[in-house]
């Protein structure tokens, strides 16, 4: 059940995984999310960067599954995400983010380079996603904490796990 406002919150953030929408988070949905990319930046998904987005997916499904998929099935259902997830964040947030760092890192290196990329194009890569064209924008903007234009890895990282797991 979901009983408090984080728990609601949590369960608020299914939704950015459940890339199509079928209700619970699978395999499908990380292959999505890195289609989405790569077509957003017209890279081929044999090129390096391709591969290297494919397996941060990759990784960062085994880590979601691990976290919170209790029955096995390879898939979270919602009830599994605010349930496990919430329960392991609260014990480990550092976990979270270390299971999302090399999809990040991939995704900026997709973006821009160097795991660096720039607001615009950040940006681009959050609409692709299906962050709504009015919120990437701000978002991709606030993710530049010393406002040099760019986004890189350390911004990303530390502001993925706060979004998953601080309070409003
Ligand atoms: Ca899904
Ligand atoms: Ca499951």
């Amino acid at each position: 059940m979901v009983s408090s406002e984080y728990e609601h919150r949590i369960a608020a953030r299914f939704a950015t995984f459940d890339q199509d929408g079928n209700g619970w988070i699978d395999r499908e949905d990380f292959s999505a999310a890195v289609k989405a990319l790569l077509g957003e930046f017209g890279t081929a998904a044999r090129s390096e960067r391709g591969q290297n987005l494919y397996a941060g997916a990759e990784a960062f499904w085994q880590g979601m599954a691990g976290i919170a998929d209790r029955d096995g099935d390879q898939r979270i259902t919602r009830e599994e995400f605010v349930t496990g997830a919430v329960k392991r964040l609260r014990d480990n947030p550092e976990r979270f983010a270390e299971i999302a760092r090399p999809f990040l890192h991939a995704a900026l290196d997709l973006a821009g380079g160097g795991g660096r990329a720039a607001v615009s194009d950040v940006a681009r890569g959050l609409t692709a996603l299906g962050v709504p064209g009015d919120t990437a924008r701000p978002v991709a903007t606030a993710l530049d904490a010393d406002g040099d234009g760019e986004v890189g890895e350390a911004d990303v990282v530390p502001a993925f796990a706060r979004y998953f797991t601080v309070p409003e």
